[in-house]
């Protein structure tokens, strides 16, 4: 995953917050921290392991909770071919169709903006008067660094 700027990001997402009137609660605010932390993207179980080394009470809904709330807000993407989950990274950006180009050798996990995708999806929504909330395009395939390797 290509870094971000973890604090940068937890700002934005605060205000965002703020400004949509939901409640970022510190148990949110760390398992998003948490996620921002990892190399690739992660599991709701693996999450946890990672949660309950500050919060040994924690439990599989909570973390399930906290993730339905950061993809609700769009914060973070399910990549649902491998059932995990990665931070987004136009995080504040209107909403997108992300192309995540997942390495399944190493695991990194790449966003993308599909732009002539997004034009795309709109007009076939438009034209069968479908809503689109959001949409995820999960691409397989193997990175640059494995395929030297
Ligand atoms: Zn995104
Ligand atoms: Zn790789």
């Amino acid at each position: 995953m290509k870094s971000i700027n973890i604090e940068l990001m937890l700002a934005k997402v605060q205000k965002l917050c703020e400004q949509r009137a939901v409640r970022l609660t510190p148990q949110r605010q760390l398992v998003l921290r948490l996620m921002a932390e990892q190399k690739n993207a992660i599991s709701a179980y693996d999450l946890l392991d990672l949660l309950r080394l500050s919060e040994p009470q924690a439990k599989p809904p909570t973390v399930y909770r906290a993730l339905d709330f950061l993809l609700e807000q769009g914060f973070i993407h399910k990549i649902e071919s491998t059932n995990s989950y990665v931070v987004c990274h136009h995080v504040g950006e209107p909403l997108h169709t992300s192309a995540l180009f997942i390495c399944d050798s190493c695991g990194l996990v790449t966003e993308y903006h599909a732009q002539g995708i997004d034009r795309l999806l709109e007009e076939l929504a438009e034209k069968s008067h479908f809503t689109i909330q959001h949409s995820v395009l999960e691409t397989h395939g193997v990175c640059s660094k494995c395929v030297k390797a």
